[in-house]
């Protein structure tokens, strides 16, 4: 059990990832506030979960930070780990980018980022062993076609997280982000099954020759949020099966 009794929040946690990571901790002993939006069928997702409590909101509302944090000191008395995990992303090429996608990227992927760790901050503080693991992608640092809000917005996340890192280190707190490479998700599965030789190629780009899965990522983030990472902060983990290894 390496997450015994820790308190933690994973958003997004209705699908993909942020399930996975969720289900991940709850089997690894760790009580979870697991936040999406109210239709997605949160509830189903981890009815088999005991210790996994689930809170419908979207990150990005005014008052998500607030009353996610709220609902965590209600339920846990404590937070030990804030996985901000929930994330959208448009295709759409620049000359076609509308302000409305532009601005949601940024309201979902960065903002209520900084939001729910503004607000996760002073009850992090009386963690023995604060962690903040928010997920980027590896389009923090690479590209595609029709994805300038997406990746802008994910290079904001590792600017974010480095910074808190530095910041909060004097608390015991750390700060890493996740770069996912091309995980089979909600988020690409319909793309991947309408066109499944889209997904062939991104499988035969990967050094290990196939696509991630949820839980390869799940256990990334187990990996931050345990003791094995207290020694590591500011830091970026790829885990994309050697995607972005070829120039
Ligand atoms: P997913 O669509 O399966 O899961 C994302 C979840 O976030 C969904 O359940 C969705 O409802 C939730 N969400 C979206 N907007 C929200 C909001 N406003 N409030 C609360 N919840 C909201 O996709 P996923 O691939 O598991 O994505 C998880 C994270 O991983 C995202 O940040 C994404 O950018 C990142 N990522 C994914 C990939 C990939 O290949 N799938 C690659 C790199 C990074």
């Amino acid at each position: 059990m390496r997450l015994k009794d820790r308190a933690a929040i994973v958003t997004g946690a209705a699908s993909g990832i942020g399930r996975a990571t969720a289900q991940l901790f709850a089997d690894e002993g760790a009580h979870v506030l697991a936040v999406d939006l109210p239709h997605k069928n949160l509830r189903a997702a981890h009815a088999e979960h005991e210790t996994i409590l689930c809170f419908e909101k979207s990150v990005a509302d005014a008052d998500a930070a607030d009353l996610i944090l709220e609902a965590a000191a209600a339920k846990f008395h404590r937070l030990d780990i804030l996985v901000n995990n929930a994330g959208i992303a448009f295709n759409q090429r620049i000359e076609d980018v509308t302000d409305d996608a532009w601005e949601r990227t940024f309201e979902v992927n960065v903002t209520a980022q900084m939001h729910l760790c503004r607000h996760a901050v002073p009850v992090l503080k009386q963690s023995p062993a604060g962690r903040i693991i928010n997920v980027a992608s590896v389009m923090a640092e690479g590209t595609d076609y029709g994805l300038s809000a997406y990746c802008a917005s994910k290079a904001a996340v590792a600017g974010l997280t480095r910074t808190l890192a530095l910041e909060l280190g004097k608390f015991g707190i750390t700060a890493n982000y996740l770069e996912p490479g091309a995980i089979r998700t909600g988020m690409t599965s319909p793309l991947w099954n309408a066109r499944p030789e889209v997904a062939e190629v991104w499988a035969k780009k990967a050094a290990l020759r196939r696509l991630g899965e949820p839980v390869d990522l799940a256990r990334a983030a187990l990996f931050l949020a345990s003791d094995d990472a207290g020694f590591v902060t500011g830091h970026g983990l790829v885990v994309d099966g050697g995607l972005m290894l070829r120039v």
